[in-house]
């Protein structure tokens, strides 16, 4: 059995049954067994079968919406918040099964027609993280569903509990067996049997960069497509120009969204000099109004972080950045309501080659640089092996121009802190993996191209 906890107050919320080895492989033939009549449905019966889908899911919000607070630590606002997002890629997927047009080019050959159309690629898999337990299944279910793919998934560990009620709805909903089946178990032994399963076509996945380099390597062994959305280490930008209080709102918002649990989190905040004590004093009064709190809620709160580890990274992070000679303005520690909590955090004084620059903080550490221009910045934002997302506020127009073109990343958000919605393409560059979701580009993951030659006409 695997047991789910509240990370708020260690309390059991849940457990679901841990498949085994051969479990894990009758879902996977399952998963195949429902591809060749999922995939010749009408792109309309898809659809309909995916707003069903939307609508019975949509009806539970509330419960989703609790379930997830419990689940993962994340306030009641978010949680909701997470789950428009979620049903948007269900709605967005649904009418985009329709659209999935193919080509035909000009012939080489005047007795024939050359025609390029878009199948879908097969079974699938994916593996998702605990960080959106509902949202992060819906844009790849939703995504493959619509394409005619049947897709087997794996939820984190921490939050399986989202996956099932999923489950439960799209079953309700007419999303058969075989065509939608979500397991957990042993995390490495569930990767091998569905990278290594040649009828496994596709593989998404959305997590650590050490994982999905791992996941990468044992789908050579088959040559599986690939969707990574790995890890992050996203710049943020504030010029002397901006607009310092829809920065420091855009900041706040970005950061401690989900406890700083986020692979879009502001990882390294890059102020101008010329505005940085400003800035940073500005920021500390924002932060200080936030409260730290079990998610149950209805206003905006910090939550605890998910796990065990998840904390004990955070707290080392800061102490080593401590012991280097950062400055701590704001927190530094647990927090004291004990557990999991961390104390809203701001320092400055770090170097760019402190752990905190390098890695993926998820925790809400607000780690601040300065810097004295553009060029400067721009070179000290790339410096990273990660390209995910990177922000930047300034008013002046040439400059947000340079930043489009000049950032290392399959994202930049110029003036803003919000990334994500349904009609975007989200992904990244360099080891932030490839592959996107979300949009009309989101589909082509799931589709390959036929090239169809229809000769032998006489004319
Ligand atoms: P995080 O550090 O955020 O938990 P992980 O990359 O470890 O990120 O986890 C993301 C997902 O990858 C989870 O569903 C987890 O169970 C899964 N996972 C972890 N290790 C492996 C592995 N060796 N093979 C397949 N999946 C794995």
């Amino acid at each position: 059995m695997l047991v789910v906890y509240n990370p708020a107050d260690g309390s059991e919320v849940g457990r679901v049954a841990k498949s085994n080895a051969a479990q894990v492989k009758a879902a996977v033939d399952r998963t195949c067994a429902a591809f060749p009549e999922w995939s010749s449905k009408l792109a309309s019966e898809r659809s309909d079968i995916l707003r069903r889908w939307h609508d019975s899911v949509k009806d539970d919000k509330e419960a989703f919406a609790e379930l997830m607070c419990r689940e993962n630590g994340k306030c009641l606002s978010e949680a909701r918040g997470e789950i428009d997002y979620g049903l948007g890629f269900i709605e967005w997927y649904a009418e985009e099964a329709k659209r999935v047009y193919g080509d035909t080019i000009p012939t080489h050959d005047k007795n024939a027609n050359v025609v390029v159309t878009k199948e879908a690629i097969g079974p699938v898999a994916a593996i998702t993280p605990w960080n959106f337990p509902f949202m992060m299944i819906t844009r790849k279910v939703a995504t493959a569903l619509a394409a005619g793919c049947t897709m087997v998934i794996k939820p984190a560990e921490d939050t399986p509990l989202t996956a099932f009620k999923l489950l439960e709805h799209a079953r309700k909903a007419g999303i058969p067996e075989g065509v939608f089946e979500v397991i957990v178990g042993d995390p490495k032994e569930i990767g091998l049997i569905l990278t290594g399963d040649p009828r496994i076509r596709k593989i998404s996945f959305t997590g650590s960069t050490g994982v999905g380099k791992l996941l990468a390597s044992q789908c050579a062994a088959t040559v599986k497509k690939m969707t990574l959305e790995l890890g992050g280490n996203a710049p943020f930008i504030v010029f002397q120009d901006a607009n310092i209080e829809e920065a420091i709102k855009g900041l706040v918002g970005a950061k401690l969204r989900n406890s700083g649990q986020v692979c879009i989190s502001p990882n390294r905040i890059f102020v101008q000099n010329t505005i940085f004590e400003d800035f940073v004093k500005r920021l500390k009064e924002s932060v200080a109004r936030i409260d730290v709190d079990q998610g149950m809620r209805e206003d905006f709160v910090v939550g605890p972080l998910v796990n065990q580890t998840g904390f004990d990274k955070v707290v080392s992070l800061v102490e080593q950045a401590k012991a280097a000679g950062a400055k701590v303005l704001m927190g530094g520690k647990p927090h004291a309501k004990g557990g999991l909590f961390y104390e809203p955090t701001v320092l400055t004084g770090l170097q760019d080659d402190s752990p905190l620059a390098t890695s993926e903080i998820f925790g809400p550490v607000f780690a601040i640089y300065s810097f004295k221009d553009e060029e400067e910045v721009i070179a000290r934002a790339n410096q990273t092996e990660f390209g995910l997302v990177a922000y930047a506020y300034t008013s002046a127009l040439g400059r947000s121009l340079r930043l489009s073109r000049q950032l290392e990343a399959g994202m930049v958000i110029l003036n803003s802190g919000s990334v994500g919605t349904v009609s975007i393409p989200f992904g990244g560059i360099k080891q932030s993996g490839y592959g996107r979701e979300g949009s009309y580009y989101g589909i082509e993951e799931y589709v390959h191209v036929k090239y169809v030659l229809m000769a032998g006409a006489q004319f």
